[in-house]
């Protein structure tokens, strides 16, 4: 037997293999279509899907398809219940966070006026201007432009003071992204001006009570992306807040023909899937999760870490603290590969698995465990130190 195969044996025991999951589909689709199969070691990305639905969002899914409603009543009480739920004044539900940041844009610029409404994002002539902070720049702020907004980026105080105008429709923050000025006075200076403010909390959850202390901020609008954290419908979101800007956002968007939005469809599903991805969230026990979290990267850890020159240390993101990952590390001297050319190694071996992008983990390698199913923490670690003694340097 090769150092590598007795090693594997001795630490992981018998062939590492999940445990075989009960056969609940008569077809396989993915298979049909050559679609491949991986192991998600990244967490709930849009990219590669998103989160797991909770089992009761998939029960409200099935409820809608079969009992049809009018959608703007449906939408309405939706709405008002998960308003009731986490402490806002009205809710809505969006196609996405990014959705909600552009229907919520949008409705600070329009309000109720129809002659806007219909001609957004042509916007030249009303009040046209989102100040946001130049550190909150991001991925998604291409967002705010959509309705036909402009940007307008600030740095101190004193600049967002002399930025505030005629023409400023709304002022943006992104949760949890550092600035000169910080989320209180952001909020103070536009309640002394008037003027309305959206915060992007999209991926604060878990956990759910910072969805609940989002909303109690003060900001007029915040958003939220329903298919991560949240285990909603993958496209849906909320954007929660004042019921008059959340009535002018949905005056942008479907159902209505004209609308800038229109194309930002949501379905009866994840109306309902929404609504109780939020309540199913609310009464989820988080600590459970998180002790079955780090059984799963502290076993990885131990694994990858019992290879000679190898180091392992199991870290948390720090907006949330609620996605513990491996972070593994070796001696150069010892495995001659890159970080970089191991989570490729990963990625087309067998079974694939994915990590998250090198641009994501500042160039570290990272496991992530809280997307794993049963058993699949035994094969990432198993090939992670394959492929590390496929390249121990003295043995090939
Ligand atoms: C994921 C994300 C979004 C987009 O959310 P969707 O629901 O996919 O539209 C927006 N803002 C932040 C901070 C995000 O992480």
């Amino acid at each position: 037997m090769s150092e590598r195969r007795s090693f594997l044996k001795a630490i992981i025991g018998g062939n590492g293999a999940a445990a075989d999951l009960p056969p609940t589909f008569k077809r396989d689709y993915h298979k049909e279509l050559g679609i491949k199969p991986f192991i998600n070691a990244i967490g709930s990305y849009s990219s590669l899907g998103g989160e797991e639905m909770w089992p009761e969002v998939i029960d409200a899914m099935d409820y809608a398809v079969e009992n049809k409603a009018d959608m703007e009543d449906l939408h309405d009480k939706v709405g008002k219940r998960i308003a009731e739920l986490v402490g806002s004044e009205y809710a809505m539900v969006s196609a996405g966070a990014t959705s909600a940041i552009i229907l919520g844009t949008a409705g600070c610029m329009s309000g109720l006026d129809v002659e806007i409404l219909h001609s957004l994002p042509h916007a030249d002539n009303i009040k046209n201007e989102v100040i946001l902070q130049t550190s909150h720049k991001y991925l998604y702020d291409r967002a705010l432009r959509v309705p036909g907004a402009k940007l307008v980026f600030v740095d101190t105080q004193e600049d967002l003071r002399n930025a505030i105008g005629r023409k400023t429709a709304m002022m943006f923050y992104v949760r949890k992204m550092k600035g000169q000025i910080d989320i209180k006075t952001w909020i103070e200076i536009a309640k002394e001006n008037n003027i309305p403010t959206l915060c992007d909390a999209a991926t604060t959850v878990p956990p759910i009570q910072d969805l609940l202390d989002t909303v109690k901020l003060g900001f007029d609008l915040c958003c939220f992306s329903g298919g991560k954290g949240l285990r909603g419908p993958y496209s849906a979101g909320l954007l929660l807040g004042r019921k008059d800007l959340i009535i002018a956002a949905k005056a942008n968007g479907s159902p209505n023909h004209a609308a800038m939005g229109r194309s930002m469809k949501v379905a009866p599903e994840e109306y309902l899937g929404m609504m109780v991805a939020v309540e199913t969230a609310l009464k989820h026990d988080e600590d459970a999760d998180m002790v079955e979290y780090y059984k799963l990267t502290n076993y990885m850890a131990d694994q990858i870490s019992a290879l000679d020159g190898v180091t392992t240390k199991v870290q948390s993101t720090s907006a949330q603290g609620m996605e513990p990952y491996v972070n593994v590390d070796w001696d150069p001297d010892k495995y001659k590969i890159s970080k970089d050319d191991l989570k490729l190694a990963l990625r087309n071996g067998q079974p694939c698995i994915e990590l998250r992008a090198m641009f994501l983990s500042f160039g570290e390698l990272h496991l992530t465990g809280h997307m794993l199913k049963r058993g699949e923490e035994m094969i990432v670690a198993r090939r992670v130190i394959e492929i590390l003694l496929d390249h121990k340097m003295g043995e090939n």
